[in-house]
Protein backbone atom coordinates (compact mmCIF):
# COMPACT_ATOMS: atom_id res chain seq x y z
CA UNK A 1 0.00 0.00 0.00
CA UNK A 2 1.50 3.37 -0.63
CA UNK A 3 2.13 5.31 1.81
CA UNK A 4 1.82 9.54 1.98
CA UNK A 5 4.67 11.39 2.94
CA UNK A 6 3.02 11.54 7.14
CA UNK A 7 5.31 14.89 8.05
CA UNK A 8 2.68 17.02 5.44
CA UNK A 9 0.47 15.69 9.42
CA UNK A 10 3.34 17.59 11.00
CA UNK A 11 2.98 21.05 9.50
CA UNK A 12 1.48 24.16 11.74
CA UNK A 13 -1.74 25.47 9.81
CA UNK A 14 -0.51 29.19 8.44
CA UNK A 15 -3.49 31.62 9.90
CA UNK A 16 -1.32 34.41 9.32
CA UNK A 17 -2.58 35.76 5.36
CA UNK A 18 -5.58 33.71 5.78
CA UNK A 19 -6.53 35.74 9.47
CA UNK A 20 -5.13 38.57 7.57
CA UNK A 21 -7.53 38.38 4.61
CA UNK A 22 -10.73 37.41 6.28
CA UNK A 23 -10.43 40.59 8.44
CA UNK A 24 -9.73 42.97 5.70
CA UNK A 25 -12.96 41.48 3.91
CA UNK A 26 -15.20 41.92 7.01
CA UNK A 27 -13.72 45.04 7.18
CA UNK A 28 -15.00 45.87 3.56
CA UNK A 29 -18.53 43.95 3.44
CA UNK A 30 -19.08 46.42 6.89
CA UNK A 31 -17.30 49.60 5.11
CA UNK A 32 -17.94 48.88 1.39
CA UNK A 33 -15.98 51.33 -0.72
CA UNK A 34 -13.28 52.12 1.90
CA UNK A 35 -10.07 52.76 0.88
CA UNK A 36 -7.37 50.66 2.58
CA UNK A 37 -3.64 51.43 3.13
CA UNK A 38 -1.98 47.94 2.54
CA UNK A 39 0.99 48.24 4.11
CA UNK A 40 1.25 44.04 5.00
CA UNK A 41 2.27 42.33 2.21
CA UNK A 42 6.01 41.85 0.78
CA UNK A 43 5.09 42.24 -2.89
CA UNK A 44 6.34 44.97 -5.05
CA UNK A 45 3.92 47.81 -6.71
CA UNK A 46 6.35 49.03 -9.35
CA UNK A 47 6.30 47.56 -12.60
CA UNK A 48 9.83 46.36 -14.58
CA UNK A 49 12.14 48.82 -15.54
CA UNK A 50 12.75 49.97 -19.27
CA UNK A 51 15.78 47.77 -19.61
CA UNK A 52 14.47 44.54 -18.55
CA UNK A 53 10.98 45.10 -20.50
CA UNK A 54 13.02 45.84 -23.78
CA UNK A 55 15.36 42.56 -23.24
CA UNK A 56 12.08 40.59 -22.83
CA UNK A 57 10.88 42.00 -25.92
CA UNK A 58 13.93 40.82 -27.69
CA UNK A 59 13.95 37.50 -26.21
CA UNK A 60 10.49 36.87 -27.52
CA UNK A 61 11.19 38.23 -30.81
CA UNK A 62 13.87 35.61 -31.10
CA UNK A 63 11.86 32.81 -30.18
CA UNK A 64 10.24 34.08 -33.55
CA UNK A 65 13.18 33.62 -36.36
CA UNK A 66 14.88 30.41 -36.90
CA UNK A 67 18.63 31.57 -36.49
CA UNK A 68 18.08 32.78 -33.07
CA UNK A 69 15.33 30.40 -31.75
CA UNK A 70 16.07 28.91 -28.88
CA UNK A 71 14.80 25.38 -27.19
CA UNK A 72 15.98 23.82 -23.81
CA UNK A 73 18.30 25.70 -22.17
CA UNK A 74 21.13 24.77 -20.03
CA UNK A 75 19.54 23.44 -16.87
CA UNK A 76 22.19 25.42 -14.47
CA UNK A 77 21.64 28.20 -16.30
CA UNK A 78 22.54 30.16 -19.63
CA UNK A 79 26.17 30.47 -19.81
CA UNK A 80 25.62 34.21 -20.33
CA UNK A 81 23.11 35.25 -17.35
CA UNK A 82 26.01 33.13 -15.10
CA UNK A 83 28.67 35.49 -16.63
CA UNK A 84 26.27 38.70 -16.23
CA UNK A 85 26.07 37.62 -12.31
CA UNK A 86 29.81 36.17 -11.67
CA UNK A 87 30.95 40.03 -12.66
CA UNK A 88 28.17 41.59 -11.19
CA UNK A 89 29.84 39.62 -7.60
CA UNK A 90 33.84 40.25 -9.11
CA UNK A 91 32.58 44.26 -8.77
CA UNK A 92 31.86 43.57 -5.13
CA UNK A 93 35.14 42.00 -4.97
CA UNK A 94 34.00 38.49 -4.49
CA UNK A 95 35.30 36.02 -7.29
CA UNK A 96 33.02 32.92 -8.48
CA UNK A 97 33.40 31.33 -11.61
CA UNK A 98 30.49 31.53 -13.20
CA UNK A 99 29.49 27.89 -13.12
CA UNK A 100 28.86 28.39 -9.35
CA UNK A 101 26.30 30.49 -10.20
CA UNK A 102 22.99 28.60 -10.96
CA UNK A 103 20.00 30.21 -12.39
CA UNK A 104 16.21 29.54 -10.57
CA UNK A 105 12.99 30.48 -10.96
CA UNK A 106 13.24 32.27 -7.48
CA UNK A 107 14.31 32.13 -4.02
CA UNK A 108 11.07 30.34 -2.80
CA UNK A 109 11.81 26.91 -5.27
CA UNK A 110 15.52 26.96 -3.95
CA UNK A 111 14.50 27.03 -0.49
CA UNK A 112 12.77 23.51 -0.91
CA UNK A 113 14.49 21.94 -3.44
CA UNK A 114 17.87 22.49 -1.98
CA UNK A 115 17.02 20.60 0.96
CA UNK A 116 17.59 17.46 -1.13
CA UNK A 117 21.21 17.87 -0.59
CA UNK A 118 20.92 17.21 2.84
CA UNK A 119 20.14 13.79 4.71
CA UNK A 120 16.76 14.27 6.27
CA UNK A 121 18.55 13.18 10.06
CA UNK A 122 19.62 16.66 9.70
CA UNK A 123 18.71 19.43 12.17
CA UNK A 124 17.83 22.47 10.67
CA UNK A 125 19.01 26.02 12.38
CA UNK A 126 15.92 28.72 11.90
CA UNK A 127 16.72 32.03 13.58
CA UNK A 128 13.27 33.35 14.76
CA UNK A 129 11.31 35.76 13.40
CA UNK A 130 12.37 34.12 10.38
CA UNK A 131 10.35 33.52 6.91
CA UNK A 132 7.81 30.72 7.30
CA UNK A 133 8.68 28.70 4.32
CA UNK A 134 11.97 27.81 6.36
CA UNK A 135 10.26 25.68 9.00
CA UNK A 136 7.80 24.45 6.78
CA UNK A 137 9.84 23.21 3.85
CA UNK A 138 12.39 20.77 6.64
CA UNK A 139 9.01 19.92 8.47
CA UNK A 140 7.81 18.19 5.09
CA UNK A 141 11.41 16.24 4.94
CA UNK A 142 10.72 15.34 8.17
CA UNK A 143 13.21 16.76 9.44
CA UNK A 144 13.92 18.46 13.30
CA UNK A 145 13.75 22.23 13.80
CA UNK A 146 15.66 24.39 16.40
CA UNK A 147 14.18 27.45 17.33
CA UNK A 148 16.44 30.23 17.91
CA UNK A 149 15.01 33.05 19.30
CA UNK A 150 15.73 36.51 18.28
CA UNK A 151 14.69 39.85 20.24
CA UNK A 152 15.16 43.40 20.94
CA UNK A 153 18.14 42.56 23.47
CA UNK A 154 20.03 41.44 20.67
CA UNK A 155 18.67 43.64 17.47
CA UNK A 156 17.40 40.55 16.22
CA UNK A 157 20.82 39.81 14.99
CA UNK A 158 21.58 36.04 17.16
CA UNK A 159 24.91 35.24 17.61
CA UNK A 160 26.42 31.38 17.29
CA UNK A 161 26.59 29.19 20.66
CA UNK A 162 27.94 26.18 21.28
CA UNK A 163 25.03 24.86 22.71
CA UNK A 164 23.43 24.77 19.20
CA UNK A 165 23.29 21.23 18.26
CA UNK A 166 21.72 21.72 14.63
CA UNK A 167 23.10 20.96 10.95
CA UNK A 168 21.58 23.21 7.99
CA UNK A 169 21.98 27.06 9.47
CA UNK A 170 19.35 29.75 8.09
CA UNK A 171 20.33 32.82 8.09
CA UNK A 172 18.40 36.22 6.29
CA UNK A 173 19.82 39.30 5.97
CA UNK A 174 18.32 41.36 5.39
CA UNK A 175 15.95 39.79 7.24
CA UNK A 176 12.56 39.34 6.79
CA UNK A 177 10.24 40.42 8.56
CA UNK A 178 12.62 42.63 10.94
CA UNK A 179 14.79 44.02 8.43
CA UNK A 180 17.98 43.60 10.72
CA UNK A 181 21.52 43.31 8.92
CA UNK A 182 24.08 41.28 10.18
CA UNK A 183 27.24 42.70 10.60
CA UNK A 184 30.61 41.55 8.87
CA UNK A 185 31.80 40.79 12.17
CA UNK A 186 28.24 39.11 13.21
CA UNK A 187 28.53 37.16 10.00
CA UNK A 188 32.13 36.10 10.27
CA UNK A 189 31.09 34.48 14.18
CA UNK A 190 27.99 32.47 11.96
CA UNK A 191 30.78 31.26 9.51
CA UNK A 192 33.63 30.30 11.61
CA UNK A 193 30.70 28.19 13.72
CA UNK A 194 29.66 26.26 10.54
CA UNK A 195 33.01 25.41 9.04
CA UNK A 196 33.93 24.69 13.28
CA UNK A 197 30.41 21.93 13.11
CA UNK A 198 30.93 21.30 10.00
CA UNK A 199 27.10 22.41 9.27
CA UNK A 200 25.85 24.60 5.91
CA UNK A 201 24.57 27.93 6.02
CA UNK A 202 21.96 28.19 3.68
CA UNK A 203 22.19 32.40 2.76
CA UNK A 204 18.92 34.16 1.86
CA UNK A 205 20.12 37.38 0.12
CA UNK A 206 16.82 38.09 -1.37
CA UNK A 207 16.93 41.64 -0.25
CA UNK A 208 20.68 41.94 -0.47
CA UNK A 209 19.69 44.97 -2.72
CA UNK A 210 18.02 47.33 0.13
CA UNK A 211 21.60 47.60 1.28
CA UNK A 212 23.03 50.89 1.93
CA UNK A 213 25.15 51.46 4.61
CA UNK A 214 28.76 51.07 3.32
CA UNK A 215 30.50 47.96 5.04
CA UNK A 216 27.53 45.36 5.58
CA UNK A 217 28.21 42.37 3.34
CA UNK A 218 25.47 41.94 0.88
CA UNK A 219 27.12 38.19 0.51
CA UNK A 220 28.08 35.68 2.70
CA UNK A 221 31.19 35.21 0.21
CA UNK A 222 32.29 38.24 1.11
CA UNK A 223 33.64 36.45 4.37
CA UNK A 224 36.63 34.32 4.57
CA UNK A 225 35.68 30.74 4.92
CA UNK A 226 32.36 31.18 3.73
CA UNK A 227 33.33 28.99 0.36
CA UNK A 228 33.53 25.83 2.57
CA UNK A 229 30.19 25.95 4.41
CA UNK A 230 27.62 28.27 2.80
CA UNK A 231 25.19 28.94 -0.11
CA UNK A 232 23.71 31.78 -1.08
CA UNK A 233 20.36 32.14 -2.57
CA UNK A 234 18.74 35.43 -3.95
CA UNK A 235 16.42 36.39 -5.90
CA UNK A 236 15.18 39.09 -8.56
CA UNK A 237 11.85 39.38 -7.02
CA UNK A 238 12.19 42.07 -4.85
CA UNK A 239 15.80 43.85 -6.22
CA UNK A 240 14.18 43.91 -9.75
CA UNK A 241 10.22 43.75 -9.21
CA UNK A 242 10.21 39.91 -10.76
CA UNK A 243 7.84 38.81 -8.42
CA UNK A 244 5.44 37.66 -10.65
CA UNK A 245 8.31 37.17 -14.07
CA UNK A 246 9.93 34.98 -11.75
CA UNK A 247 14.24 34.56 -11.72
CA UNK A 248 16.70 33.84 -9.44
CA UNK A 249 19.67 32.30 -8.67
CA UNK A 250 22.21 30.79 -6.16
CA UNK A 251 25.51 30.41 -5.64
CA UNK A 252 26.74 27.07 -4.37
CA UNK A 253 30.85 26.91 -4.29
CA UNK A 254 32.75 24.21 -6.15
CA UNK A 255 34.89 23.77 -2.71
CA UNK A 256 31.65 22.99 -0.62
CA UNK A 257 31.59 19.48 1.10
CA UNK A 258 29.87 17.28 3.03
CA UNK A 259 30.63 13.65 4.29
CA UNK A 260 33.43 13.82 1.80
CA UNK A 261 30.77 14.53 -0.86
CA UNK A 262 30.81 17.48 -3.03
CA UNK A 263 27.94 19.41 -3.11
CA UNK A 264 28.82 20.83 -5.85
CA UNK A 265 28.71 18.36 -7.96
CA UNK A 266 25.58 16.63 -6.45
CA UNK A 267 23.74 20.04 -7.14
CA UNK A 268 24.62 19.94 -10.74
CA UNK A 269 23.42 16.67 -10.96
CA UNK A 270 20.20 17.29 -8.81
CA UNK A 271 19.50 20.13 -11.64
CA UNK A 272 20.40 18.39 -14.32
CA UNK A 273 18.06 15.46 -13.65
CA UNK A 274 14.97 17.46 -11.74
CA UNK A 275 15.05 20.75 -14.03
CA UNK A 276 14.96 21.73 -17.27
CA UNK A 277 16.20 25.24 -17.13
CA UNK A 278 14.51 28.38 -16.91
CA UNK A 279 13.15 30.56 -19.90
CA UNK A 280 15.90 31.89 -22.53
CA UNK A 281 13.19 34.76 -22.25
CA UNK A 282 13.35 35.34 -18.66
CA UNK A 283 17.00 35.07 -18.31
CA UNK A 284 17.73 37.65 -21.10
CA UNK A 285 15.44 39.38 -18.56
CA UNK A 286 17.34 38.87 -16.02
CA UNK A 287 20.89 39.30 -17.76
CA UNK A 288 19.47 43.39 -18.44
CA UNK A 289 19.10 43.67 -14.75
CA UNK A 290 22.98 43.47 -14.40
CA UNK A 291 23.86 45.65 -17.37
CA UNK A 292 24.91 49.16 -16.34
CA UNK A 293 21.75 50.99 -17.36
CA UNK A 294 19.90 47.99 -15.85
CA UNK A 295 21.60 48.47 -12.59
CA UNK A 296 20.79 52.39 -12.66
CA UNK A 297 17.00 51.66 -13.20
CA UNK A 298 16.27 48.99 -10.48
CA UNK A 299 18.36 51.37 -7.78
CA UNK A 300 16.14 54.04 -9.07
CA UNK A 301 13.11 51.71 -8.61
CA UNK A 302 14.02 50.73 -4.98
CA UNK A 303 14.69 54.37 -4.06
CA UNK A 304 11.30 54.76 -4.65
CA UNK A 305 10.54 52.02 -1.65
CA UNK A 306 13.49 53.15 0.24
CA UNK A 307 11.69 56.70 0.38
CA UNK A 308 8.83 55.37 1.76
CA UNK A 309 10.44 53.26 4.80
CA UNK A 310 12.31 57.14 5.54
CA UNK A 311 8.62 58.21 5.79
CA UNK A 312 7.31 55.30 8.07
CA UNK A 313 10.80 55.72 10.11
CA UNK A 314 10.09 59.15 10.78
CA UNK A 315 6.37 58.52 11.81
CA UNK A 316 7.99 55.80 14.10
CA UNK A 317 10.28 58.00 16.01
CA UNK A 318 7.74 60.95 16.08
CA UNK A 319 5.90 58.47 17.92
CA UNK A 320 8.87 56.95 20.20
CA UNK A 321 7.95 53.43 19.18
CA UNK A 322 11.20 50.84 18.86
CA UNK A 323 11.13 49.68 15.63
CA UNK A 324 14.12 47.93 13.43
CA UNK A 325 14.62 48.00 10.00
CA UNK A 326 13.54 50.38 7.13
CA UNK A 327 17.40 51.60 6.88
CA UNK A 328 18.60 48.73 4.90
CA UNK A 329 15.79 46.91 4.04
CA UNK A 330 12.12 46.99 2.79
CA UNK A 331 10.64 46.12 6.06
CA UNK A 332 9.90 47.86 9.51
CA UNK A 333 9.61 46.00 12.73
CA UNK A 334 7.79 47.62 15.12
CA UNK A 335 7.29 46.89 19.11
CA UNK A 336 3.19 47.19 18.99
CA UNK A 337 2.68 50.42 21.48
CA UNK A 338 0.65 50.34 24.73
CA UNK A 339 1.05 46.79 25.57
CA UNK A 340 -1.11 45.55 22.39
CA UNK A 341 -0.54 42.26 20.93
CA UNK A 342 -0.15 41.80 17.23
CA UNK A 343 -3.48 40.68 16.60
CA UNK A 344 -5.42 43.68 18.84
CA UNK A 345 -2.86 46.05 17.21
CA UNK A 346 -3.92 45.01 13.61
CA UNK A 347 -7.59 45.34 14.31
CA UNK A 348 -6.94 49.23 16.02
CA UNK A 349 -5.20 49.99 13.14
CA UNK A 350 -7.41 48.23 10.11
CA UNK A 351 -10.72 49.68 11.99
CA UNK A 352 -9.82 53.39 13.11
CA UNK A 353 -7.57 54.00 10.23
CA UNK A 354 -7.96 51.55 7.85
CA UNK A 355 -4.21 51.14 7.68
CA UNK A 356 -2.97 47.02 7.07
CA UNK A 357 0.56 45.57 8.83
CA UNK A 358 1.36 42.36 9.40
CA UNK A 359 1.01 40.85 12.93
CA UNK A 360 4.90 39.70 14.21
CA UNK A 361 3.33 36.48 15.60
CA UNK A 362 2.74 34.88 12.35
CA UNK A 363 6.50 34.86 11.93
CA UNK A 364 7.16 32.64 15.13
CA UNK A 365 6.21 32.90 19.28
CA UNK A 366 9.21 35.39 19.19
CA UNK A 367 7.36 37.76 17.50
CA UNK A 368 4.48 38.31 19.74
CA UNK A 369 3.79 41.63 20.39
CA UNK A 370 5.51 42.86 17.23
CA UNK A 371 4.55 44.17 13.93
CA UNK A 372 5.52 44.60 10.47
CA UNK A 373 4.93 46.78 7.96
CA UNK A 374 6.32 46.68 4.48
CA UNK A 375 7.33 49.49 2.21
CA UNK A 376 6.76 48.32 -1.35
CA UNK A 377 3.40 50.56 -1.28
CA UNK A 378 2.99 53.68 -3.39
CA UNK A 379 4.58 56.80 -2.03
CA UNK A 380 1.15 58.59 -1.45
CA UNK A 381 -0.40 55.97 0.36
CA UNK A 382 2.49 55.59 2.79
CA UNK A 383 2.31 59.10 3.38
CA UNK A 384 -1.34 59.03 4.34
CA UNK A 385 -1.06 56.00 6.24
CA UNK A 386 2.39 57.74 8.37
CA UNK A 387 -0.20 60.53 8.95
CA UNK A 388 -2.99 58.63 9.99
CA UNK A 389 -0.38 56.81 12.38
CA UNK A 390 0.86 59.76 14.03
CA UNK A 391 -2.95 61.14 14.15
CA UNK A 392 -3.89 57.67 15.89
CA UNK A 393 -1.34 56.81 18.38
CA UNK A 394 0.37 60.14 19.34
N1 LIG B 1 13.27 34.71 0.91
C1 LIG B 1 12.69 35.69 1.61
C2 LIG B 1 13.31 36.10 2.89
C3 LIG B 1 11.53 36.30 1.16
O1 LIG B 1 10.96 37.27 1.88
C4 LIG B 1 10.97 35.89 -0.06
C5 LIG B 1 9.73 36.48 -0.57
O2 LIG B 1 9.06 37.26 0.03
C6 LIG B 1 11.61 34.87 -0.75
C7 LIG B 1 12.75 34.31 -0.24
C8 LIG B 1 11.02 34.34 -2.02
O3 LIG B 1 11.49 34.98 -3.11
P1 LIG B 1 11.07 34.53 -4.59
O4 LIG B 1 10.02 35.49 -5.03
O5 LIG B 1 12.33 34.64 -5.38
O6 LIG B 1 10.56 33.13 -4.54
Amino acid sequence: MLNPNVHYGDLQESYLFYNIGQKVQAYLDAHPGAKLYRMGIGDVSLPLCDTVIKALHEAVDDQAVKERFHGYMPECGAPFLREAIAAHYARRGVELDADEVFVSSGASDELGDILDLFSRDAAALVMEPAYPAYVDANVMAGRRIVHLAAGKENGFLPAPDNSLDADIFYICSPNNPTGAVFSREQLQAWVDFANHKGAVILFDAAYEAFIEEPGLPHSIFELEGARTCAIEICSLSKTAGFTGTRLGYTILPKTLECGGMSLYAMWVRNRTTKTNGVSYILQKGGAAVFTKEGQRQVMANLQVYKNNAKILMRAMEELGIWYCGGKNAPYIWLKCPGGMDSWQFFDHLLNEIQVVGTPGEGFGACGKGYFRFSTFGSPEDTEEAAKRLVALLK
